[in-house]
């Protein structure tokens, strides 16, 4: 547990907690050297010469007023290496979320790290007040104790020398029991927790499709886990804990005993027996204390773990020796992807190559649309353009220049993407473009929203740039979202622009407004369209097919109507639809 602290801490965190550590071993010690001198004060006040007490009196009253001073100062630094360990660990968090590659950070994983941020790090913070401490004394006083003993009586201090490991191993034996069994627990309310998150974001679908609670298998599912993982930490946790409370009251008897039995034979005079027994009741406090510690300790380290497991988790590499990309162009060169690098893969998806011998090229300036059934592999190629992970097989290069050897800051300053599911910061529309490039001026500003279409959402809002867009961007319309995450995209100014389903939430009208703009950006930029619409992909430079991870065919709108392939077929629907959306269900 300690050592755990001493990991998240870090080696600028590790000095305060040395301090406390000293000082709390040294309270501990202390109180076990007053409560040993209550035997010779007894002794003094219940022998033959009740003046003899003072100066034991004196010394006692010396030791506990000393305890009380450090132990003052320990609670105090318990509380400051609390609160420093929140500072640390959401700064080591932060600067980890940084250096993970973005493709970590599934929905899943997304929510265990604001578990971890947020509730477990509020318990670890009050570990080194409240938990550690008892801990400490519950260990060092006893210890302290059974050595006093000596000084008073030699058979006591090896009894008890005997029977305090059979205590503590009772208890560790308890208490190695009761953690599998708290991890178990710890994982059934997790899985309960993300299904719960789901089940409410879900509401609308659910709702939708006149799903009630009993309909939704999944949560009831984790709910019925999570109450068996109860059962089975009382029924089994219950044995160890009576135990133990049994083990104590057997060496305290056995004590007694004894202590009788020397006390007929005289040699052990009465005082001395009370005094010792008032030790023992004493040491079995602390010791049944170290039960009540170790099991707050088994959970803050349970915590601890998962958070250092959190901290230790690889870096994305970064190269060494960073180069500069030559020039904007892009080009995929045999690239083939499985999701599998993550810790959890989904069961059975894992193996299945999602990108196969994928090759194509960007020209600078240029414009490329790609299009597919859903699920073919676009995302994914986006956020391989832009490193979210890395490929399995083949190179994916920007301006001649391996993505794995371009540095973060040079990549995220040559990429920059606007996806499907926009997410907006809680601030106002002009902080949430900005947020691209703050020190960019108003006429930059203007014009990215001229042509992203944010110019006609702002008139139309009341407070116009200063509305207050609410967490996640929840006060706007979903293509209002989209269009301010297209304008933040266009402000950045960054060489290469990848639109991922960019355009799915807009109207017909403001779409085909944009697919003008988008064309007029294809003058300055690299531009990479995933896109679903035809009036977007018909005046791309080249449109690249793609089926099942694998691209099937490529070339000009006209090319590709020509070639009669699945291109065509997609042309043909549409132009029977009258529609505009280019359907893409897989044939
Ligand atoms: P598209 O954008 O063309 O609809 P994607 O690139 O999103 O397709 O997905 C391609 C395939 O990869 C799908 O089969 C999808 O299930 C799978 N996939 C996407 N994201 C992940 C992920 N994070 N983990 C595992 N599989 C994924
Ligand atoms: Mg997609």
């Amino acid at each position: 547990m300690i050592r755990q602290l001493y990991r998240v801490l870090g080696p600028e965190g590790s000095r305060p907690l040395n301090r406390l550590l000293v000082l709390q071993c040294a309270a501990a010690v202390l109180q076990g050297v007053a409560f040993a001198l209550l035997v010779p004060v007894l002794r003094a006040l219940l022998g033959p010469a009740p003046d003899d007490v003072w100066p034991w009196l004196t010394a006692f009253a010396g030791c506990a007023l000393a305890h009380a001073v450090l132990q003052g100062a320990a609670v105090s630094g318990g509380f400051t290496v609390g609160s420093q360990l929140s500072r640390v660990l959401h700064q080591r968090m932060a600067d980890q979320a940084l250096r993970l590659p973005l493709g970590w950070f599934d929905a899943g994983r997304t929510a265990e790290f604001s578990r971890l941020a947020g509730q477990n790090v509020i318990q670890v913070m009050s570990t080194p007040a409240h938990l550690l401490r008892p801990f400490i004394s519950s260990l060092l006083t006893p210890a302290t104790l059974v050595l006093a003993t000596f000084f008073f009586d030699v058979r006591t201090a090896l009894v008890l020398l005997v029977c305090a490991p059979v205590l503590f191993a009772v208890q560790a034996a308890s208490s190695a029991v009761m953690r599998r069994l708290d991890l178990g627990r710890d994982a059934a309310i997790g899985e309960s927790a993300d299904r719960v998150l789901e089940y409410a974001r879900n509401q609308p679908v659910l709702r939708a499709f006149g799903r009630t609670a009993e309909g939704y298998g999944a949560l009831d599912e984790a709910l019925v886990a999570e109450a068996r993982a109860d059962r089975r930490l009382i029924a089994r946790g219950l044995p160890g804990l009576v135990s133990f409370s049994f083990a104590t009251r057997l060496v305290f008897a056995l004590l007694l005993a004894l202590g009788v039995s020397w006390q007929l034979d005289g040699s052990l005079t009465v005082a001395t027996l009370l005094a010792l027994l008032v030790l023992l009741v004493r040491l079995i406090d602390s010791v049944s204390s170290a039960a009540e510690a170790g099991a707050g300790m088994r959970i803050a380290r349970n915590t601890l773990e998962r958070l250092g497991a959190l901290l230790d988790e690889p870096p994305f590499p970064q190269p060494a020796e960073p180069r500069t990309p030559r020039d904007a162009s892009v080009e995929f060169d045999k690239v083939g992807f499985r999701y599998d690098g993550g810790a959890d893969p989904v069961a059975g998806a894992a193996a299945r190559p999602v990108l196969n011998d994928v090759t194509f090229r960007l020209p600078e300036r240029s414009m490329t649309a790609l299009v597919g059934p859903s699920g073919a592999g676009k995302t994914t190629i986006a956020g391989l353009l832009a490193r979210f992970r890395d490929t399995t097989e083949g190179t994916v290069r920007i301006g001649g220049v391996d993505v794995r050897e371009i540095g973060a800051d040079d990549l995220a300053d040559h990429v920059s993407l606007v996806f499907q599911d926009v997410y907006l910061f809680d601030g106002t529309i002009e902080e949430n473009v900005r947020i691209a490039a703050p020190h960019a001026y108003s006429g930059q500003l203007a014009e990215a929203a001229a042509l992203s279409g944010l110019d006609r959402v702002v008139e139309e809002l009341p407070e116009g740039w200063a509305m207050k867009v609410g967490e996640g961007g929840a006060r706007l319309s979903g293509g209002q979202r989209q269009r301010v995450s297209i304008a933040r995209a266009l402000l950045k100014d960054a060489p290469i622009l990848v639109l991922d389903e960019a355009t799915a939430a807009l109207d017909q009208e403001n779409e085909a407004l944009f697919a003008q703009a988008v064309r007029a950006l294809a003058a300055r930029r690299t531009l990479l369209v995933i896109a679903h619409r035809l009036s977007t992909v018909v005046g791309a430079d080249q449109i690249l097919v793609l089926e099942d991870g694998e691209i099937t065919e490529r070339g000009t709108h006209d090319d590709l109507v020509a070639a009669a392939g699945t291109y065509a077929s997609f042309w043909e629907r549409r132009a029977q639809a009258h529609g505009w959306r280019l359907e893409s269900a897989p044939s």
